[in-house]
């Protein structure tokens, strides 16, 4: 049965596009729906925080729910040049993921060691395959990604398509002696 909460859910309230469950939705402060595409252009500046509850549940602290219709039409509007600005802050890569804690699990003998970043894609995309670097201490080092993981309370989770900026997640690559530790970049350039 249809409500009427369904159908006043039914288009974005920033560019009319229509709200797909498959693509996932938010909300507004007023409890409009904004669409996928225009939350991936509105993440990178209201980045998604994530926390758990005591029963472990997780609990999603989202900024876009704070806005009103106004502001956000606004920041949509800023979206390109909030990123251009971001990425001239951060020597323009095409992407950039702030790291907040790792997990290495040993390799062996002619076996890699399996690394784990947690933490937040500032701006841009990190897929499968793709090749990164870690900055470390002023060096760096080349690698590509394994998998891409949901952040879970525990660490990293089941893996998903891709990160996008403000959005917290796990980053996994493979590699031997490699340095990688909370407060380094990943970037993709
Ligand atoms: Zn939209």
């Amino acid at each position: 049965m249809a409500d009427s909460n369904t159908i006043e859910r039914g288009f974005c309230r920033l560019c009319g596009r229509a709200l797909l469950p498959p693509e996932g939705f938010g909300a507004l402060k007023d409890g409009s729906g904004v669409c996928a595409a225009c939350l991936r252009k509105l993440r990178p500046r209201y980045p998604l925080a994530l926390s758990w509850d005591k029963k472990g549940n997780e609990v999603r602290q989202d900024p876009i729910r704070e806005l009103d219709a106004a502001a956000a039409a606004e920041s949509l509007r800023n979206a390109a040049a909030f990123i251009e600005e971001l990425r001239a802050r951060y020597d323009h890569h095409n992407a950039v993921f702030a790291v907040e804690s790792v997990t290495v699990e040993k390799g062996g003998f002619m076996k890699p060691s399996v690394y784990t970043a947690l933490g937040k894609v500032v701006y841009g995309c990190f897929e499968p395959e793709d090749k990164i670097r870690l900055l470390h201490s002023g060096g760096s080092a080349e690698t590509a990604l394994t998998c891409v993981r949901k952040t879970l309370m525990n660490g990293a989770g089941t893996t998903i398509d891709r990160g996008l900026g403000g959005q917290p997640c796990a980053l996994e690559f493979t590699g031997k002696g490699l340095a990688c530790e909370p407060g380094d970049l990943i970037v993709r350039d």
